[in-house]
C-alpha cells in the first residue's frame, strides 16, 4: 500500500513501526476485533431545540487496541473501507445499534432514535439486506433507526446507491444526509432520494456566532431544508452561544459537546430517565 499521508499512522508515532507494515498490522488486528470483542458504540445524544429534550443519539463506533488504546474512528474506518471489512463492520454496527434501539423502548424511552453512519462502499453491497438482518435480529421499530450518508459518499455513486436508498425510505426509515455543505457539488439528490434531514457539519458551526459567512450558510441550508420539507440537526454545538444563534435560526436539533460527548449506551438511559422524572 501506498503512503496515505501523515494521520493514518499516528497511532505509530513515537514506536517502532511505520507505514505500509503499521498499516497491514492495524488491518490484520481490525479483522480480529469483531470477535475479540474490541468494538463498541458510543452514543452521543441528539437534543431538540424547541423541546430541550433528547430526541435520539447518534452512534459512534470506537476500537479499543488492546496494545495502542484506542484509535480513533477516523484512522481506522478509512482502512476498512479500502480492505472491504467495512461491510462486515458495519452490520455488526447496525445490530448493535437496533439493539439498542429494542433496549431503551423496551425500557419505556419510546420515540427516541439512533442514528447510524454507514459507508459508500457498505451501501453498495446491500445496505438494504443488512437493515433487514439487523431489524429481524433485534425486532426493532425501523422508525427509530435512521441512517446517515454523508454527502460525498451521496454524490460520489449516486446512481448505484438509489436503489438502496430508496428501499430505506419504504421500510420506514430516516435517512439523514451527514457532513452537509462540505460537498455541495450536486443537490439534485435531494430530490432524487427519500432524504428526511440534514445535518449541518460541524465546520460552520464552529465559528458561530462571530462569523458572518458562517451565520449566512446555516441559515441558508436550515431554509433551504424546511422549504425541502426537512429536518436540520448541527453538528459541534460547543456552546450556549452556538445554540442560541442556531435556535433563532430556526434549526430544529443540535448535538455537540454543549450537551454531551459521546457516551456509553447506559449514559444515555440515565439522561433519558432523568428527563422522564423531571
Ligand atoms: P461524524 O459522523 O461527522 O461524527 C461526528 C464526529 O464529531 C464524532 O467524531 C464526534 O465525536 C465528534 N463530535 C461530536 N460533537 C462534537 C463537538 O462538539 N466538537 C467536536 N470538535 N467534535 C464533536 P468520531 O466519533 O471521532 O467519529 C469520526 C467519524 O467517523 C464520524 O464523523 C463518522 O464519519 C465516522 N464514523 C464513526 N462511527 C462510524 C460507523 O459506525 N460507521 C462508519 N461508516 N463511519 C463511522
Ligand atoms: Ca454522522
Ligand atoms: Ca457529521
Ligand atoms: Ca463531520
Amino acid at each position: 500500500a501506498k503512503g496515505k499521508g501523515k494521520n493514518t499512522y499516528s497511532v505509530y508515532d513515537g514506536g517502532m513501526e511505520q507505514g505500509a507494515l503499521a498499516q497491514l498490522r492495524l488491518d490484520n488486528d481490525l479483522r480480529r476485533a469483531i470477535e475479540r470483542n474490541e468494538l463498541r458504540l458510543a452514543y452521543q445524544p441528539i437534543v431538540n431545540l424547541g423541546s430541550h429534550r433528547v430526541e435520539g443519539a447518534e452512534a459512534l463506533l470506537r476500537w479499543d487496541h488492546p496494545e495502542l488504546g484506542a484509535v480513533p474512528p477516523a484512522e481506522f474506518i478509512p482502512l476498512a473501507e479500502r480492505s472491504g471489512l467495512i461491510v462486515e463492520i458495519g452490520q455488526w454496527v447496525l445490530n448493535q445499534a437496533c439493539l439498542q434501539i429494542k433496549a431503551w423502548a423496551e425500557a419505556g424511552h419510546t420515540g427516541i432514535f439512533v442514528a447510524v453512519n454507514v459507508s459508500a462502499r457498505q451501501i453498495r453491497r446491500g445496505l438494504r439486506a443488512q437493515v433487514d438482518t439487523a431489524l429481524a435480529l433485534s425486532g426493532a421499530d425501523p422508525r427509530m433507526l435512521e441512517i446517515e450518508i454523508t454527502e460525498h459518499s451521496m454524490v460520489e455513486d449516486i446512481a448505484s446507491n438509489v436503489d438502496q436508498i430508496a428501499a430505506l425510505g419504504e421500510m420506514g426509515i430516516r435517512v439523514a444526509v451527514d457532513d452537509f455543505g462540505t460537498g455541495l457539488s450536486s443537490l439534485a439528490y435531494l430530490k432524487r432520494l427519500p432524504i428526511n434531514k440534514l445535518k449541518i457539519d460541524r465546520a460552520f458551526v464552529k465559528d458561530l456566532p462571530h462569523s458572518r459567512d458562517d451565520a449566512t450558510i446555516a441559515l441558508a441550508i436550515i431554509s433551504m431544508a424546511h422549504s425541502l420539507e426537512l429536518t436540520v440537526v448541527a453538528e459541534g454545538v460547543e456552546t450556549r452561544e452556538q445554540q442560541d444563534m442556531l435556535a433563532a435560526q430556526g434549526c430544529d436539533a443540535a448535538q455537540g459537546y454543549l450537551y454531551s460527548k459521546p457516551v456509553a449506551a447506559s449514559e444515555i438511559g440515565r439522561l433519558l430517565a432523568q428527563e422522564t422524572a423531571a
